[in-house]
């Protein structure tokens, strides 16, 4: 700490909020020393001996991480895998090349290819590629560490932070990562959400080393060797955020929020069973949103009818009387799922997405509705479609679950239609809503705001203009709730807007009374409703 020199400043991207203050420690690229060639097999059995090794870390890795971090090691280990993949680098080999310089010069490219995707998250891809890139070439060069030896509570920065080294530093002290390039839906952006790690992306240049520092993830600054004024100022802010987190946990054991003397259900979105691990779950009045599409595996897996059938019915079973609205696939745009949704689309947002797809692909699509009919007996189960753009699409689907569930029940398998809704996420369906025979509406603001906007919703350069609070993007929820309220038939809003408080007072506004948000801010969307209700002004 200094005591009057201010230390440097620098801005960037929230990935994930908290404070945190630690030595700071730089995690530099690997160095790339070339290795000589041996002879041929001595350098294809030196690559194949290094494979296995990173393999088993990243096996090994998972195996401790478990959940969503396991599945995003699955892709590396997808991989390491693949034959085809392979067979370059040994051909490669086969020619002359060192083991390292021709697996470094194959690994490049792909991270070349994956760095250009214009999607947000198949860029994102790039650093996890890196990683499985650095850590082969770690073993070849006999390095067998499976740890990176950062101090507990470390201010972490690098360029970009592949998701395996996350996960082998030791975040129980605190701590907290700044990356100078990076981006918020990375793999280890999810992770450092997940698991409560301040992260700060996109800092760009930061030419000083540094001793200490302070890294505040909400107002996405990193301040490198702090004054005592800096810090005296960090504290307070941390202290901040800290009670009103206190105070937002405490609101969330209280009896169910209401607004105006009319109750308000909080529902929570998962993507997977493990997700209602989170410690606020439990207080949901049920799950607004399954996104299905995360039990698919980008190596081709599709899942079978009982390894789904086991999800549903945990989802199920978690939730007792509490109902549980389960989407069906929302494969395609920003989750592209290989062997099941189409390639080479231009416009795979404009493209065979969501319920499209489904109908497209029936043979997968009935094994969903298969496990979901068998699951329905269980409990209290919706189902939705999503992407629905006519009215017709939502009779096709539900003409093949009626079938679905008659073919069970005549096999004697025990299956019940559940009640079927759809997502209010196209602009056209939002328009023309009285002509959709669905038992109840979810709005997805998150792609109704896209397509009403324009905007390529992961396109950091539109972040400014993707506003969900936009008149014709809050007329259009306005129209659908009123459309709710006339004929009694439920609407909620299950996309971002749900867990951001400063869209709270607009929701309730148009009429709302039912929202689904992320696990980790429905204490502080209860919180914020009590404050509503109790004549604050919250947005
Ligand atoms: C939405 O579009 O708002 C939504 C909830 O669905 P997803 O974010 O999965 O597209
Ligand atoms: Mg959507």
């Amino acid at each position: 700490m200094r005591n009057g020199v201010a230390g440097a400043a620098y801005r960037g991207r929230t990935a994930s909020i908290g404070f945190a203050h630690g030595p700071f420690v730089r995690v530099d690229q690997l160095e790339s020393a070339q290795r000589a060639a041996g002879s041929l097999v001595d350098e294809a059995l030196a690559l194949r001996s290094a494979i296995d090794t990173a393999s088993q870390q990243i096996v090994d890795l998972a195996a401790i991480a478990g959940g969503e971090a396991a599945q995003i090691l699955e892709f590396q280990v997808a991989l390491l895998d693949d034959e085809d993949f392979m067979a370059v680098i040994f051909a490669a080999i086969g020619e002359g090349a060192a083991a390292d310089a021709a697996w470094r010069s194959e690994l490049d490219k792909q991270i070349a290819d994956y760095g250009a995707a214009p999607d947000e998250y198949l860029r994102a891809r790039s650093s996890d590629l890196a990683d499985l890139r650095d850590r082969v070439i770690r073993a070849l060069q006999g390095d067998q560490r499976a740890t990176l030896g950062i101090p507990s509570g470390a201010i972490v920065c690098a360029d970009d932070l592949p998701p395996s080294q996350f996960l082998e530093i030791d975040w129980s002290g605190g701590g907290g990562l700044a990356l100078l390039q990076g981006s918020p839906t990375s793999h280890v952006a999810m992770l450092a959400r997940a698991r409560g790690v301040p992260m700060v992306v996109q800092l760009g240049t930061i030419p000083a080393a540094g001793a200490t520092a302070l890294l505040d993830g909400e107002g996405a600054t990193l301040e490198l060797d702090p004054c005592a004024e800096q810090i005296g100022s960090f504290e307070t802010r941390r202290e901040v955020h800290c009670k009103s987190r206190a105070a937002a946990r405490a609101i969330l054991r209280r009896p169910a929020a209401s607004w105006r003397g009319e109750r308000i259900k909080l529902f929570i979105n998962i993507q997977r069973v493990e997700d209602l691990d989170h410690a606020d779950a439990q207080y949901a009045d049920g799950i607004g949103l399954m996104r299905t599409e995360f039990l698919l595996t980008n190596n081709g897996g599709l899942p079978d009818e009982e390894t789904q059938f086991q999800a549903y019915d945990a989802v199920l079973r978690w939730a007792g009387q509490r109902p549980v609205t389960i989407r069906t696939f929302d494969a395609g745009g920003d989750k592209p799922v290989s062997g099941f949704t189409p390639g080479g689309e231009a416009n795979p947002f404009l493209g065979v997405r969501g319920l499209r797809l489904c109908l497209a692909r029936p043979e997968i699509f009935a094994v969903q509705l298969r496990a979901l009919a068998r699951a329905a007996v269980h409990g209290n189960l919706k189902v939705m479609f999503p992407m629905v753009t006519s009215a017709d699409e939502l009779e096709v689907g539900r003409k093949l679950f009626v079938q679905v569930v008659a073919e069970l029940q005549a096999n004697g398998v025990a299956a019940a239609l559940p009640e079927l809704g759809i997502m209010v996420e196209v602009p056209a369906a939002a328009l023309a809503i009285p002509s959709f025979k669905a038992s109840f509406f979810s709005i997805g603001s998150n792609d109704l705001a896209q397509y009403v906007l324009a905007c390529d919703r992961s396109n950091g350069a539109l972040a400014g203009l993707l506003d969900p609070l936009h008149p014709a993007v809050v007329e259009l929820i306005k129209r659908t709730a009123e459309h709710g309220q006339r004929t009694g038939i439920s609407v909620s809003l299950c996309g971002d807007m749900a867990s951001d408080p400063r869209c709270t007072s607009t929701l309730l506004n148009c009429g709302l009374r039912e929202l689904s948000v992320n696990p980790s801010t429905l204490a502080q969307i209860k919180q914020t409703v009590d404050g509503l209700s109790n004549g604050g002004n919250h947005g």
